[in-house]
C-alpha cells in the first residue's frame, strides 16, 4: 500500500498548482510593495527596492509544502522488518508559519512510533515534518497531520507526536513571557491506551531514564 505510485489526479492537481503558481509569480511583490506604502514606507529607497520579490521568494518556500504530498515523500521508503520496538526521533528541527498571523513559530519535533511490520527511513519522517511545516498552519493541526499520515501510511501500534514550539507573534508582541513556549501532542493506537508507552517516549525525549 505504501508503494502506490502517485494518482494521475494529484499528479494533475500538482501540476495545475505549479501553473497557478507561476502564473502568479511578481504578484505577491506587487501586493507588499503597497502594503510598505500603507506602512508609511517608501518603496523606492534602496534598502527596500528589491525587498518585495525577496519577500515573495521566502513566502513562496514557506509555503512550499502545499505542493508537496505524503506518497511522493514516502514512496518506496518503507520497509518490512520483525522489529516491534519503539522507534523514536528526537529535536526535529521545526520551522513554521501561523495562519492566525503569518508569523513564524519554530521549536522541536519529536515523533515516535511502534512498528507493526513495516518502518520508514528516519530521514523521511523528518522531510514529512518539513512538507506539513511549510504551509500556513497552527502548531494543533501540525502536530495532528504528522502523527495521523504516518498512522495512515505505516499502520503502526502506535504514534506519537509531541511539538514544542515558540510563536513570534506571541513573543514579539509580548502575549507572553519571552521564552514561553506552546507544547502540543498527538497520541494514536498504543500511545493513547498505554501509559507505560507514553512515559517510554517522554523518557526517551528527555534523555532519561523510564
Ligand atoms: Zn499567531
Amino acid at each position: 500500500m505504501s508503494k502506490t505510485p502517485r494518482s494521475k489526479a494529484a499528479a494533475r492537481a500538482a501540476t495545475q498548482m505549479v501553473v497557478s503558481e507561476a502564473a502568479g509569480q511578481g504578484k505577491i511583490a506587487e501586493l507588499v510593495r503597497q502594503m510598505l506604502v500603507h506602512l508609511g514606507e517608501d518603496p523606492g529607497r534602496e534598502g527596500l527596492r528589491r525587498t518585495p520579490e525577496r519577500f515573495e521568494k521566502a513566502l513562496r518556500f514557506l509555503t512550499s509544502g502545499y505542493r508537496q504530498d505524503p506518497d511522493t515523500i514516502l514512496n518506496g521508503a518503507t520497509f518490512s522488518v520483525s522489529y516491534d520496538e519503539m522507534v523514536v526521533v528526537k529535536d526535529i528541527e521545526v520551522y513554521s508559519v501561523c495562519e492566525h498571523h503569518m508569523l513564524p513559530f519554530f521549536g522541536k519535533c519529536h515523533v515516535a512510533y511502534i512498528p507493526n511490520k513495516r518502518v520508514i527511513g528516519l530521514s523521511k519522517i523528518a522531510r514529512l515534518v518539513n512538507m506539513y511545516a511549510r504551509r500556513l498552519q497552527i502548531q494543533e493541526r501540525l502536530t495532528s497531520q504528522i502523527a495521523h499520515t504516518l498512522e495512515e501510511k505505516l499502520s503502526p501500534q502506535g504514534v506519537g507526536v509531541i511539538i514544542e514550539a515558540r510563536h513570534l507573534c506571541m513573543v514579539m508582541r509580548g502575549v507572553e513571557k519571552q521564552n514561553s513556549a506552546a507544547m502540543t501532542s498527538a497520541m494514536l493506537g498504543a500511545f493513547r491506551t498505554s501509559k507505560q508507552t507514553r512515559d517510554e517516549f517522554l523518557s526517551l525525549i528527555r534523555g532519561t531514564q523510564p
